[in-house]
């Protein structure tokens, strides 16, 4: 049986089904020792974030997974423009609900089969409950999603296409959250939050041995958009992993990149504190990053810092600047991840300097 510990105190508790922040507000992380990577045996799963089953906390020959797969992972990673040869996209948005949330919701959803629950309660401004919706279909578990009114209402169709409950809420993404967190106490349901769920980070750490295979080792710097960190605290747990286990002999810089109207870990980061200070959003036009008050923003900007990273604020104009631009290559991304390619156009890079950029979510999500 696997235990959680809180990230603030220390405190360990069993897992349980309705468990989900410590008593002192702090969030969970997963007790367990570094994973020891056996290379060798990735290739007995299938070809997908799978692969990496081993170096998850499920119990041994645990084979759940196998009846909630619907493939994800293994996203291609290629040259944006081969006049700049170092620099790649990893096509995020090329998964069953279209954006990198599957990876997690796949996993979390897995563990929350595990634990036999009948209903789970989740909100996002968007992808995240696209993903848990689907593979909680997947599951055969029933799922209420609370999502802002103002979501963009592809996102809001694809989630109701999956038999989940939409709960619109008119209020900011802390007032959504709160609502949810409310739903889970008294239904005493399952919080299938991305946020504070670390299974879901399990999910998100594939990106990392995704792409030390693709590359055949670590690339020098991942851009990373960030507004609760999952991408990018999953990004560094599985580098960290496979930097551990000795396969990689230095970690990725991480950039990490907020929209300027919304960037309370950018704010944090540049003046040196080790948590973020809850913000005002001031409304933009990434709606996948609007984060005001990130619930894991110590670990964040403590993973920024220990890979000598930096942040990147992005204003609005370039974002759809940096969209448009993603098109005349190929490449149709919501409007949240245009953010990732502005980030890329700011950043002060060397001529030898690999990177890589994800691109989250699919362009058809937004308008
Ligand atoms: C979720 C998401 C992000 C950012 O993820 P966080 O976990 O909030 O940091 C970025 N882009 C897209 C398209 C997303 O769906
Ligand atoms: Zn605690």
């Amino acid at each position: 049986m696997k235990e959680f510990i809180c990230n603030s105190c220390g405190k360990k508790y069993d897992i349980t089904p309705t468990l989900w922040k410590c008593e002192c507000g702090g969030v969970f992380n997963i007790v367990k020792e570094t994973p020891k990577i056996d290379i060798a045996a990735w290739g007995n799963y299938p070809n997908s974030l799978w692969r990496y089953v081993e170096t998850m906390p499920f119990a041994k020959g645990s084979t759940t997974w196998e009846s909630v797969t619907m493939g994800e992972g293994q996203s291609p990673l290629l040259v944006l423009d081969q006049m700049e040869p170092n620099t790649y996209v990893k096509v995020e948005y090329m998964m069953p609900t279209l954006s990198f949330k599957d990876r997690g919701a796949a996993v979390l959803m897995t563990k929350a089969k595990e634990l036999g629950v009948s209903k789970v309660i989740a909100d996002s401004s968007g992808n995240a409950g696209t993903a848990i919706a689907a593979y909680a279909a997947r599951c055969h578990i029933a799922c209420d999603i609370y999502l802002s009114d103002e979501t963009s209402p592809n996102k809001t169709a694809q989630i109701k296409a999956h038999g989940a409950t939409v709960k619109e809420i008119h209020g900011t993404r802390e007032e959504i959250a709160a609502a949810a967190q409310q739903a889970v106490r008294e239904e005493n349901a399952f919080y299938a939050s991305h946020v504070y769920n670390p299974y879901f980070y399990e999910g998100t750490k594939t990106y990392a041995y995704e792409i030390y295979e693709q590359l055949n080792g670590a690339p020098d710097t991942i851009m990373i958009p960030v507004g609760n960190g999952t991408l990018l605290l999953g990004a560094y747990y599985g580098f960290n992993e496979l930097f551990e286990n000795g396969f990689i002999d230095k970690m990725p810089k991480i950039v990490a990149i907020q929209a300027k109207n919304c960037s309370p870990l950018a704010e944090a980061f540049k003046a040196g504190k080790v948590s973020a200070q809850p913000i005002k959003n001031k409304g933009t036009v990434a709606e996948g990053i609007a984060i005001a008050a990130p619930a894991r923003s110590e670990q964040i900007l403590e993973a920024v810092r220990t890979t000598n990273g930096t942040f990147i604020e992005i204003e609005e104009s370039e974002i759809l600047n940096a969209r448009a631009k993603l098109s005349e290559k190929g490449f149709y991304v919501e409007v949240t991840s245009a953010v990732n390619y502005a980030g890329y156009l700011k950043y002060v890079r060397t001529t030898e300097e690999k990177i890589v950029i994800p691109l989250c979510g699919a362009g058809i999500k937004s308008k």
